[in-house]
């Protein structure tokens, strides 16, 4: 077995700083129903009160606080929905990132192992 430094997995710290910077957190209708059932909302109260319209108009989004944060971010790292949280949040940083991430988030770089 050997450590092959070309392919990288992220640790995540918990820093939190993913759920705060500004942007949509896009939920599917599936991830919708989950999060309702787990907040105790029905699902359409749950879509007019906790979701938007995500930037391009194709999905809906958790809504914002003022300050550009997640809805469901409680104090600096707390996600209140952290049993069903979206996909978009579990998968990020090994499964999508975006340009100029590794500014803001702490996740910690681990070789994958191969062979
Ligand atoms: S749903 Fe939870 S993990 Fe995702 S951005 Fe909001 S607070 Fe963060
Ligand atoms: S910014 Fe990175 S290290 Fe911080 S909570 Fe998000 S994924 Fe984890």
């Amino acid at each position: 077995m050997s450590l092959d430094t070309s392919k990288v997995s992220y640790l995540c710290q918990r820093c939190g700083n993913c759920c705060r910077w500004p942007g949509d957190v896009i939920v599917t209708p599936e991830e919708v129903d989950a999060i309702a059932r787990h907040v105790g909302m029905e699902v359409d109260e749950f879509i007019q009160t906790r979701t938007r319209l995500s930037a391009n108009r194709k999905h809906l989004s958790i809504i914002d606080k003022e300050d550009g944060s997640c809805f469901f971010l409680e104090g600096k790292n707390s996600c209140l929905i952290q049993p069903v949280k979206p996909a978009q949040c579990s998968g990020f940083p090994n499964s999508w990132q975006f340009p100029g991430w590794r500014d803001v988030c702490e996740a910690i770089e681990i070789p994958a192992k191969a062979g």
